[in-house]
């Protein structure tokens, strides 16, 4: 299962990270304590029966925003899905569905499903970007993901690029989050047309502030040099963190996913160019940057992955 502010999935995944079926609901919107594990425990129960169908079900991971204690499987203040609010998430889907269940951050999730099934297969040592509203991170170290002491381990979104640089929401400054999102590269195309540094893009019709991700995309596409150059700012930022990561992890491989992602061809020259005046020697020029394989499922898979590996021999 994977539970994000925006949608509530399920799938059934098998043993190497193949999804056989799966389906999703918008979440619940300001839903208390028991409509939210309502939700949860129903599609939860639909992806459990689906999967008998088709043959021998061992157990539920589930991918969720942190806090969370993975240990425990306890949610504690996820910000988008306020009646979550110290849930037993894991005690709960194991009371829904009567099998073994397993927590996760939803970052790790899907860092561990681009490890094991996509991009990062075959690596021993991963980092995993998710670039979308928010920038989250995964790490896999030796095979292993790296939660840390106190389970915030791997929040790249808040290395702290710029410390005079705008607020973020985590109460920092200046975090890679503020510059590395979807949102911030519209924001700063939007900055660059509004202070005249570029032209308006020629078939822009309505106001600049409706503009979105995908709108970026596509002047991009069409060659508007705003949107280029919001992409490549963005590229540069990515350079400088991603050079710190490695510099400091030294990992086989950094993949890129999350709907920003799908955006890499604008930004990953700026990027590469930024990372290689950063990187040490030889790993700079031996760390393969990536993107992801697994786009939107990769949370899903890795929720499930961990799951298994999670659970007591039998
Ligand atoms: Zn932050």
């Amino acid at each position: 299962m994977d539970l994000g502010g925006t949608n509530l999935r399920s799938a059934v995944v098998d043993a190497g990270g193949g999804i056989l079926w799966k389906t999703g609901i918008p979440t619940p919107p300001e839903a208390d304590r028991e409509e939210v594990v309502a939700a949860i425990a129903g599609i939860c129960r639909e992806a459990v029966s689906r999967a008998r169908d088709l043959g021998d079900v061992r157990a539920v991971g589930a991918g969720a925003a942190g806090p969370l204690d993975a240990g425990s499987g306890v949610v504690f203040t996820p910000p988008n899905i306020p009646g979550l609010r110290n849930v037993a998430l894991a005690a709960e889907l194991d009371r829904a569905v009567s099998l073994p269940a397993f927590v996760e951050n939803d970052a790790n999730a899907a860092a561990y499903g681009e490890y094991r099934a996509g991009a990062g297969r075959g690596a021993e040592s991963l980092v995993v970007l998710t670039l979308g509203t928010g920038v989250g991170g995964g790490i896999v170290l030796g095979g292993e993901l790296l939660r840390g002491a106190h389970g915030t381990a791997a929040e790249i979104g808040h290395m702290v690029l710029d410390p005079t640089g705008p607020p973020c929401g985590c109460g920092s400054r200046g975090c890679l989050e503020q510059y590395a999102s979807a949102p911030a590269a519209v924001r700063r195309w939007h900055r660059s047309v509004e202070d005249g540094t570029f032209p308006p893009p020629a078939d822009w019709s309505g106001p600049l502030e409706g503009a979105d991700a995908a709108d970026l995309y596509r002047l991009a596409q069409a060659g508007d040099p705003a949107a280029l150059a919001a992409f490549a700012e963005t590229g540069r930022c990515l350079g400088e963190a991603i050079g710190s990561l490695v510099n400091v992890l030294d990992p086989e491989t950094v993949v890129l996913t999350g709907g920003l992602a799908g955006a890499a061809e604008f930004f990953l020259p700026a990027l590469e160019k930024t990372f290689a005046s950063r990187a040490v020697s030889p790993a700079r020029e031996k760390v393969r940057i990536l993107t992801g394989t697994l786009g939107g499922d990769a949370g899903l898979v890795g929720a499930a992955l961990l799951a298994l590996e999670r659970l007591p021999p039998a």
